[in-house]
Parts: structure tokens; C-alpha cells; sequence
């Protein structure tokens, strides 16, 4: 009995011994995870460069910070139906050619665009396909859930500290993305909140993306001051989708 205690205790020493600590499981085992790959050369000076995961890594943390949620990140130009109607194919073209203009067109007066039309024709399709695009040109893009960011923000109007930090999210993007911009019901305090943000963006030239199912004359009819700021930043890049014909929830 006793001698049987004890070859159950050396067992258990012995595979205690023996146990391996478990393998680290890295991301990337190239650089395990360090972002860096040393190499050192034959008079023994180490050098280190970016691991080609770096970038990967960057992109996706943008992606994450951006907001667009894995469901929107699937809309991309590629998947974007035209069905050969000239509008839709108008309105693809002019949004490839705002991503391809981007860099040149930055900070300048028209830097922005916005959808414009019914709901279902594709309007937030070709606005998250920008982002995508931009996005993977290094691009950091905020995208800004109107109704809900609104919403949020006024819940925070009276703590100045809350209320500037959720504001600046907005303000400070390098890219602002505003997806159903006035939809639903409009208080003085919502056109406030919106006043401040495109201000701030248009005398600042940041650029914004806009969709909206108001026309550029409901806009400026909402409030001339938001209407005609964005209006102006958008010029060239105004895409009306209008007619039963694009609504492809009915097609
Ligand atoms: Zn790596």
C-alpha cells in the first residue's frame, strides 16, 4: 500500500516535472506578435522592420474604431448591383472616382459627397463602399449612425465633458461618414448638435460623406445653415437616386 503511495506520488512529480509550459499561441508567429522581424546582418548589427502583419493590423484596428459594423463592411463596390440602370451606374462612377480623388481633393472646399434619394436605391451601399475603399488606403473613416449618434449625444448635453468627447468623435474624424442624415423627427436641439458638427468639419475642410433621403432643397428647407454648408462641400459629388425602378427591395 504504502509502496503504491509512492509510485503514485513519483508519477505525479514526474509529469509535473516534464510538463512543458502550454505553447503560446501567436497571431502572427512570424513575429509573434511584436509587429517587428530583427534580423541581424554579418558584422552583427541588428536591424528590425515592420512585420508585413503590421498593416494588416492597422487596418482592421481602423476598421474596428470606424463603427461600421461587420454586416456594412460586406457592401463594397464589387457587390454593388447598377443592373445596368444609368443612375445607379452614374452613381457608382462618381463614388469610385471620389475614392480615387481623395488624397488630391482633401482639404479643399469640395471635398465631400452626398447621396441623395429614396430609401432602398443603394444610397448607404455606395457610402460604406467608400469608406471600405478608403479605409484600405489608410484612410480612418468614422461612420455616424445619425438617428442613434443624435440620440447619444443629447442623452449628454449636460455633462460639458461627455457631451464634448462624444461631439469630437465626430468632429476630429479624419473622415466623417453620416449615414441618414435628418431621418425622423427634428428638434432644435438635434439641428444644434448636426450645426456644430458640419461646421466645424466645413471650416476646417474635413470631409464628409453623406447619405440622406432629404433632397438638397429639403436640406437647406431643414436648416439653411447645415443645407448650405454641406451643399457646397459636396459640389460635383450630388447623387440624386430617384424612381420607383431603383428601390432593389422591390426588384
Ligand atoms: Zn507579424
Amino acid at each position: 500500500m504504502a509502496d503504491e503511495w509512492e509510485a503514485f506520488l513519483e508519477r505525479i512529480r514526474r509529469e509535473h516535472l516534464s510538463s512543458d509550459p502550454p505553447p503560446i499561441q501567436y497571431e502572427c508567429p512570424k513575429c509573434r506578435d511584436t509587429g517587428f522581424i530583427y534580423h541581424t546582418d554579418e558584422n552583427g548589427h541588428e536591424t528590425a522592420r515592420r512585420c508585413e502583419c503590421f498593416a494588416i493590423r492597422q487596418a482592421n484596428d481602423m476598421m474596428k474604431r470606424s463603427g461600421i459594423s461587420a454586416e456594412f463592411q460586406k457592401k463594397t463596390f464589387d457587390n454593388f448591383a447598377a443592373r445596368g440602370n444609368p443612375q445607379l451606374l452614374n452613381a457608382k462612377t462618381k463614388a469610385r472616382q471620389y475614392v480615387e480623388n481623395f488624397v488630391q481633393t482633401e482639404h479643399e472646399r469640395y471635398n465631400s459627397i452626398l447621396f441623395t434619394g429614396q430609401p432602398g436605391a443603394g444610397k448607404t451601399h455606395l457610402g460604406t463602399a467608400i469608406c471600405g475603399a478608403l479605409m484600405k488606403n489608410g484612410v480612418a473613416v468614422i461612420y455616424m449612425a445619425y438617428r442613434n449618434a443624435v440620440t447619444k449625444i443629447k442623452q449628454n448635453i449636460i455633462d460639458e465633458v461627455v457631451y464634448n468627447r462624444e461631439l469630437n468623435r465626430y468632429t476630429s474624424a479624419r473622415v466623417l461618414y453620416i449615414d441618414d442624415l435628418l431621418k425622423g423627427r427634428l428638434t432644435d436641439t438635434d439641428i444644434n448638435i448636426m450645426y456644430d458638427i458640419v461646421n466645424y468639419r466645413y471650416m476646417n475642410n474635413m470631409p464628409i460623406i453623406v447619405s440622406t433621403e432629404k433632397s438638397p432643397n429639403d436640406l437647406l428647407a431643414f436648416d439653411e445653415a447645415i443645407g448650405s454648408r454641406l451643399i457646397e462641400m459636396c459640389r460635383g459629388n450630388i447623387i440624386q437616386l430617384q424612381g420607383k425602378e431603383l428601390n432593389y427591395r422591390l426588384s
